[in-house]
């Protein structure tokens, strides 16, 4: 059985939980269920190792992460396997959350160094800029790419000087503890300390007192309990939370060119991602040629658990995502026309078919809320400003899309949204070097690029006065 990663060793706890296929329900494994004590246990580790780790030079600290890296590499087929059965996805989808995502940011933040700056330089003081690492870094991290999410933590928190206790999702714990395991020979004890559990150790793990800073991906309603949990020790928050992303044809692009995107932007890994097409506006113009062609991509993909190897989409993740997917497609039916699925497949899995819905607006719930979940309103518009307007009055701020012939010109527009990320001709376009920001109420601070470490990092303003003759 796969066990946690504390104080550099393997750990079991008394009580387990199980890991459920989502494709056919069986269970695929067992799993430790982390209580207060093994918290404790994690962040005591932790605490233990930060001050070497602090001190280790930023040299040695990249080689760790660098070693980190080659281990997710080396054993990319095992770990695939293990995603690709606790979250039913095709194996390709897994090999790019892992081997491109995962491996991708830690061998960044590997390299990623902050130099001291002089502020201020004369015959009579020296001002320097320096930032130092907070100390004890508690991730919390959601199911729908748990790998990649925990890396995107670990390495910045690393590379910054921090120690850290990753918290896995209830129902995707199995590829990261697996990690950890491998990860054991290659990481200084208690440097990363990897539990699984319930929300309870979540919640335990972010009130902790010894904690410095909480960085969190989930939903918008534990994103508020998780700063209200770091108000008493003032710790410093990241959140990366859910977001309902806009996506606006304009009226001179070619729709038969860029629906293959617009499709695959809509629908990657079933609908659950955080900055994916989640409202598709489309010029009166262009409506009911675009509405065609994102329906017929939709009817004509295979979607099948991820051991079937013509899988292109697979299942709903867990099944209270399910059932709240099934509200979105009864709530979608009801103020809509649905042109591509809706149908539930017979037989066992939390299969939901690729589902567009058209002549929908906003008001409608399957235009205001992210189904999360493998279903896209398509809405009309006829004016530019109005439609920027539609795009922008929503309380997420996550991603946003312009689609045109002229990219100059939808650059223009795309600054006028209000989310933290935007894109030109395409969606979601990820790069460890590049920052990640969340507006709004999709959360507060930003992950990736060097602007991503920042948030890891206490700022130190050295003064030194010079001595003077007398
Ligand atoms: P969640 O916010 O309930 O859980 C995410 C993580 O937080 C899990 O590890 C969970 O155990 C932990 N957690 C729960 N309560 C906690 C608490 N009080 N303190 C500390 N940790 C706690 O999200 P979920 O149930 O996994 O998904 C629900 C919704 O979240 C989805 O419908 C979706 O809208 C959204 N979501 C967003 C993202 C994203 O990338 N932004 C990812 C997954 C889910």
């Amino acid at each position: 059985m796969v066990k946690m990663l504390i104080d550099g060793a393997l750990v079991d706890t008394a009580r387990h939980m199980d890991v459920i296929d989502p494709s056919d329900e069986s269970r695929v494994a067992q799993v430790p269920d982390a209580g207060t004590a093994e918290v404790d246990q994690a962040v005591a580790a932790a605490k233990k190792a930060y001050p070497a780790w602090r001190d280790a030079t930023p040299e040695a600290r990249g080689a760790v992460l660098v070693a980190m890296a080659q281990v997710v590499t080396d054993n990319l087929d095992e770990l695939c396997q293990l995603l690709v059965q606790e979250t039913g996805r095709p194996l390709g989808l897994a090999q790019f959350e892992i081997a491109h995502l995962a491996a991708g940011y830690l061998n960044y933040y590997a390299g990623l160094r902050i130099a001291p700056e002089i502020l201020v330089e004369d015959d009579t003081r020296r001002v320097e800029q320096h930032r130092k690492p907070l100390g004890i870094v508690a991730a919390v991290v959601p199911w729908n790419a748990p790998v990649y999410i925990a890396c995107n933590k670990i390495a910045p928190a690393l590379a910054a000087g921090n120690t850290i206790v990753v918290k896995t999702a209830p129902s995707t714990p199995l590829t990261t503890l697996r990690l950890g395991e491998l990860w054991q020979d290659v990481v200084p004890a208690g440097v990363v300390n990897i539990l699984s559990g319930g929300n309870e150790a979540g919640a335990h793990l972010v009130s902790h007192p010894d904690v410095a800073k909480i960085t969190f991906t989930g939903s918008t309603g534990t994103g508020r309990k998780i700063m209200e949990a770091a108000s008493p020790t003032l710790k410093r928050v990241t959140l990366e939370l859910g977001g309902n992303d806009a996506a606006i044809v304009l009226p001179d692009a070619d729709v038969k060119a860029i629906a293959p995107a617009i499709f695959a932007f809509a629908f990657f890994n079933s609908g659950q991602v955080c900055a994916i097409i989640k409202r598709l506006y489309v010029h009166d113009s262009l409506y009911d040629a675009m509405c065609a062609e994102i329906a017929a991509y939709a009817t004509g993909s295979k979607v099948a658990g991820g051991r079937d190897p013509e899988a292109q989409f697979g299942p709903v993740q867990n099944k209270a995502q399910y059932d709240k997917v099934l509200d979105y497609l009864a709530s979608a039916r009801a103020s809509g026309t649905i042109i591509a699925g809706g149908e539930l497949p017979d037989g066992r899995g939390y299969f939901v078919p690729l589902t567009v819905v058209r002549d929908v607006k906003e008001g409608d719930v399957i235009v205001d809320e992210e189904p999360f979940g493998p279903i896209l309103p398509i809405i009309r518009y006829t004016d530019i400003d109005d439609v920027v307007a539609r795009a922008n009055a929503s309380p997420y701020a996550l991603g946003g899309s312009i689609w045109s012939n002229d990219a100059e010109a939808a650059a223009k527009i795309a600054l006028r949204l209000e989310s933290g990320s935007v894109w030109v001709n395409q969606h979601c376009a990820l790069d460890p070097a590049v920052p990640f920001p969340a507006n709004k109420q999709s959360g507060s601070g930003v992950e990736g690029g060097l602007e991503g470490l920042y948030p890891y990092t206490a700022l130190q303003i050295l003064n030194i006065a010079k001595p003077q003759a007398a």
